[in-house]
């Protein structure tokens, strides 16, 4: 056998699917499933799971079962198996009884070769019997991180695959594939789902065609970037990502009152060429639609076809947006707000460039964006079935994720690497550079000593007994007269002015990396506190030493309006 594996399954991938080769690690999960053994894939969206299930499963006798939580898309993929030779159905609640039967009839019989459920299906009686008399060679589950509650989309209904596969009459293989990268999840999904001993295969994350970048920017800021960046590239597909409805309206509205769009894209849709609208000619149009959960079904839907069929270039949403949709000529994904972890950024920024032309990928950010994830992240599970120490250990993990993220805001190594590293991939020895696939390589960083900085600000802290607001410890230390400090006396502080020299700009900058380190902590509510955080005494240690990165941009970097 060659790298490409089993020649039955290479004859299949094209044969069926009419691809020359195995991409890296499909070929690996292929040749497992077909000597039985049980495997565990983590690949991002895209990287091309299904067909190391869909492959084994024309292969292995009898019927191969693929548990998939969205019913939506069932019909689709059974369809596109069906119009390439492969013979495939799926059960779900939207069938009439009798054309779940003959589903059903079609897999025991060996007309179907693969089954598509949905995790509840396995609990009810019909599926059992049919499963108790039906030699099944593999059970395949996507999305397999819905068994665990340390990620982010835990589902219960995944809880029951372990047992309904430990109850079958003969022990089919079984693949799970999931593209979360945390330890405790991959725990999770062996040990719930019961994989044994299983080949666990880690790859696709990186994506070269991707230009990866990250701006720190002032929240006001933000938008006339992103109006200036859309109105640079109006012939092209965009997404930018928002962390709440509101933002994505407020965005989509101001997007459509400054940019002006190209005649054509507004009305050519995809006949026209859709975005290949040519001409200078520009009218005060629609640019953008806004896209999230609250909408009516019908608003939403009508917003992701402008924007599928090119008839609006931007979609501005939020995380719901995405789940299913298919739109492979994205050129750009910016991030209005930091995400709450990698995955999540990976995920969503990776949506741009499906077909494999070179795309930009943007994240927006500041200080502040780490406060508020971290806030939004501590109230969270207050209201959830939990106990409270699980709460905490939820807390925890959530924590974790996020400060991987504010690592990536922070690194000045090679975003490629760091991203691939993250997910776990193997990361060849001489790699570190994409050769200008990012904003990071090729750049030089300057990093500022804030010690001094650091330091008095938590001295600050201290005289005033944890009990005012960020702006407040700003005015002190920077020597202000203004009338709400005079309760404190602040002449009589010892770190009242001990700041004049530095701009207030710099010294937020240093207080929100103290909250996103945490050295500091601030409390929620209408008048946020700052306390001490958990990193708080370090600050007084004799050789405290505490960094900024800056980016010296080089005007070689890769610009943004070019
Ligand atoms: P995932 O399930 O990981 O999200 P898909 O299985 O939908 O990804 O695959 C994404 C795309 O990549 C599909 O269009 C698929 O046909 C294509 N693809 C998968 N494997 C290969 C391959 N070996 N060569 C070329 N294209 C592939």
């Amino acid at each position: 056998m060659n790298e490409q594996g089993d020649p039955r399954a290479l004859d299949a991938l094209q044969r069926y699917f009419g691809y020359e080769s195995f991409r890296p690690g499909q070929a690996g999960i292929v040749n497992a499933l077909l000597s039985g053994r049980d495997v565990l894939g983590v690949m991002p969206t895209g990287a091309g799971k299904s067909i190391c299930y869909q492959i084994p499963a024309t292969i292995l006798p009898g019927v191969s079962i693929v548990i998939s939580p969205l019913i939506s898309l069932m019909q689709d993929q059974v369809d596109a198996l069906n119009d390439v030779g492969i013979p495939a159905v799926f059960v779900n609640g939207m069938q009439t009884p009798d054309q779940q039967e003959l589903a059903l009839a079609m897999a025991a019989n060996g007309q179907a070769k693969l089954l598509y459920v949905a995790p509840e299906r396995l609990e009810t009686q019909q599926f059992l019997n049919f499963a108790t008399r039906t030699p099944i060679s593999m059970v395949a589950v996507d999305e397999a991180h819905c068994v665990s509650q340390w990620g982010q989309d835990f589902r219960s209904s995944y809880l029951g695959i372990g047992d309904f596969i430990a109850h079958l009459p003969t022990r089919p293989t079984v693949a799970a594939f999931t593209a979360t990268a945390t330890e405790r999840v991959r725990r999770d999904i062996i040990s719930i789902l019961g994989l044994a001993d299983p080949s666990i295969t880690v790859t696709g994350f990186d994506r070269p065609n991707l230009y990866f970048d990250i701006l720190k920017l002032s929240t006001k800021n933000k938008t006339p970037w992103i109006a200036r960046y859309v109105a640079s590239h109006p012939s092209e597909s965009g997404i930018v990502y928002c962390a709440t409805r509101k933002e994505t309206e407020v965005l989509a509205a101001s997007l459509n009152r400054t940019v002006p769009v190209l005649r054509g894209a507004e009305a050519g849709g995809a006949e026209a060429g859709g975005n290949e609208a040519s001409g200078n000619e520009t009218k005060l149009g629609r640019v953008a639609v806004a896209y999230h959960g609250g909408m009516l079904p019908e608003a939403r839907g009508q917003a992701q076809r402008d924007f599928v069929t090119d008839r609006v270039p931007v979609v501005v949403a939020t995380n719901a947006f995405g789940m299913g949709i298919d739109k492979s000529n994205v050129r750009y994904v910016i991030h209005h707000n930091m995400p709450e972890s990698i995955e999540a950024y990976y995920q969503e920024a990776g949506r741009a460039g499906r077909d494999g032309e070179p795309s930009r990928c943007t994240l927006l950010w500041n200080e502040s964006d780490v406060v508020t994830r971290r806030r939004l992240m501590d109230s969270d599970y207050e209201n959830s079935r939990l106990t409270p120490e699980e709460q905490e250990a939820v807390r925890i993990s959530k924590r974790r994720l996020l400060d991987a993220m504010v690592g990536y805001c922070r690194t000045t190594e090679c975003l490629h690497t760091y991203m691939t590293r993250y997910f776990g991939e193997q990361v060849a020895p001489n790699a570190g550079t994409c050769q200008g696939g990012c904003a990071n390589c090729g750049q030089t960083f300057e990093t500022v000593d804030v010690s001094d900085i650091a330091r008095a600000i938590s001295m600050c802290v201290h005289d005033v007994r944890q009990m005012v607001g960020m702006g407040k410890i700003v005015k002190i230390l920077r020597g202000s007269k203004a009338k709400d400090l005079a309760v404190w006396n602040p002449e009589t502080l010892s770190t009242y002015g001990m700041l004049r020299n530095i701009s207030e700009a710099q010294i937020r900058d240093v207080f929100n990396q103290m909250v996103a380190d945490g050295f500091l902590h601030i409390t929620e509510g209408n008048m946020p506190i700052v306390m001490f955080g958990a990193r708080a005494a370090e600050t007084a240690q004799p050789g405290f030493h505490y960094e900024m990165k800056r980016i010296n941009r080089k005007p070689s970097s890769r610009s943004a309006f070019g």
